[in-house]
């Protein structure tokens, strides 16, 4: 379990943040708002990237920064941007990140192998990053999330810059990694997580305003068929190209 307690962040004079209190379970989360709504911030503070201004982060009770290195090892995370390593090949940027995270020498092998085929790129392991497309580098970084079955993954707009056909795929790789762990995923793209969500976490201004299923965030929003709808009704024409973008 995940708990935020009261965070907040300011850059200077500008405030990322505001008082959030936020506490996960096992799911699938979509943590969805316009851009500049603070949700790269969050996902920051989360994995202790970043540290919060104010309010603290728990992960079983236990505060993160406490834990340190074990929480490192419990984490799995792909930042929006894609600060990849583009000399290394697929495979070498795999086998470096478990280093970082500490996984045995001995299991490394395998456990990239692993992660390699489960985002389906082992026929494009030994080439560069470089040389990749935008859903093959979207791919290797969720490939290197998931490295030591981490029970908490945060994606950070993971479909960025997709095509539609990679969207979806990058979807039902997101929606196969569910199980006995707390998954974060956000987007400014409603049908990116719809489909996947078991519940969706709205943030507008560095605020959660709501979160909740689907199907009752319809209900709040009467007249809402679906996410879409929602979105529309919450943030208007925030993000007009939300709707454009969708698949
Ligand atoms: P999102 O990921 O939802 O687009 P961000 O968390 O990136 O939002 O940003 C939230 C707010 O904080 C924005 O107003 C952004 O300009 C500001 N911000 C983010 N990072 C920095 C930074 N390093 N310095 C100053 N302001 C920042
Ligand atoms: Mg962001």
């Amino acid at each position: 379990m995940l708990t935020l307690d009261n965070i907040t962040k300011k850059y200077k004079a500008r405030t990322a943040l505001c008082g959030v209190s936020l506490t996960l379970d096992c799911g699938i989360y979509g943590l969805l708002g316009p851009n500049g709504a603070g949700k790269s911030t969050l996902m920051n503070i989360i994995t202790g990237n970043i540290k919060p201004t104010e309010g603290k982060v728990f992960w079983e009770g236990a505060d993160i920064y406490g834990l340190g290195g074990q929480f490192r090892s419990l984490i799995g995370y792909a930042p929006q941007q894609q600060g990849l390593y583009n000399s290394f090949t697929g495979r070498r940027f795999l086998s470096y990140m478990a280093a970082l995270k500490g996984i045995p020498k001995k299991e490394v092998t395998s456990e990239i192998e692993r992660v390699l085929s489960f985002v389906n790129m082992q026929d494009a392991a030994d080439r560069a990053i470089g040389a990749y497309s935008g859903g093959m580098k979207q791919r290797i970084l969720i490939a290197q999330a998931i490295v030591g079955e981490p029970r908490l993954i945060v994606l950070d707009e993971p479909t960025a810059g997709l095509d539609p056909k990679e969207r979806v795929r990058i979807r039902e790789q997101v929606r196969a990694l569910a199980g006995n762990k707390i998954i974060l995923v956000s987007t400014h793209v409603v049908s990116d997580i719809e489909p996947i969500a078991d519940e969706i976490i709205l943030i507008r201004s560095g605020s959660i305003i709501d979160r909740d299923t689907v199907g009752n965030l319809c209900k709040k929003h009467d007249g809402s068929r679906d996410l879409e709808d929602v979105y529309m009704h919450i943030f208007g024409k925030e993000e007009s190209y939300a709707s454009s973008d969708s698949v």
